[in-house]
C-alpha cells in the first residue's frame, strides 16, 4: 500500500482508503476496465463514489479514458509522469476482438499528425481492433 500512498501523494491527491483501493484493483487488472467492472467488484460501494473516484484520478493524471468503440468508457493507469498530453504521453490502445479486453500499448506513442489548416486537435484516440497475445497464442 505504500507505493500507492506514494502514487496519490505525487499527484497531490489525499490517499483515501477507498482510492487506495480502486488504485490497487486498477494496477492489478492489466486491462483497461469500466466503471461497471469496478462496481462489481466493490459491490459494497456506491456507484457515484467510484465514479467520483475516477473522476479523481482523471483530473490528476493518474488514470486516462479510453473510448474502445465498445460503447463504454474504460480507464487505465497513466505511466508515472504521464501528463496525458498529445504528442508525448497519448499511446496506441488494442482491442481485442476475440476476449474483447482492452490494453495499452504505452510504448507506442501517437506520433504527431498533421492535420489540414484550421483543425485543432484537443485529444487523440486510436484503437486498434484485432486479436490480442493471449488469444492467438495456440
Ligand atoms: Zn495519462
Ligand atoms: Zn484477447
Ligand atoms: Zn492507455
Amino acid at each position: 500500500m505504500d507505493k500507492l500512498k506514494k502514487t496519490l501523494e505525487s499527484r497531490t491527491v489525499r490517499p483515501t482508503a477507498m482510492r487506495l483501493l480502486v488504485l490497487k484493483f486498477l494496477l492489478q487488472k492489466k486491462v483497461a476496465v469500466s466503471l461497471t467492472n469496478i462496481e462489481e467488484y466493490f459491490d459494497n460501494s456506491e456507484r457515484t463514489t467510484l465514479y467520483r473516484t475516477l473522476k479523481t484520478f482523471e483530473e490528476n493524471g493518474i488514470v486516462h479514458q479510453i473510448d474502445d468503440g465498445t460503447g463504454t468508457t474504460k480507464y487505465a493507469v497513466c505511466e508515472e509522469n504521464c501528463n496525458c498530453e498529445l504528442e508525448q504521453d497519448l499511446h496506441l490502445h488494442f482491442h481485442c476482438n476475440t476476449c474483447d479486453e482492452t490494453v495499452c500499448l504505452t510504448e507506442y506513442k501517437i506520433s504527431h499528425i498533421n492535420l489540414p489548416e484550421g483543425y485543432l486537435a484537443e485529444n487523440v484516440n486510436l484503437v486498434i481492433k484485432g486479436i490480442c497475445e493471449k488469444c492467438s497464442e495456440h
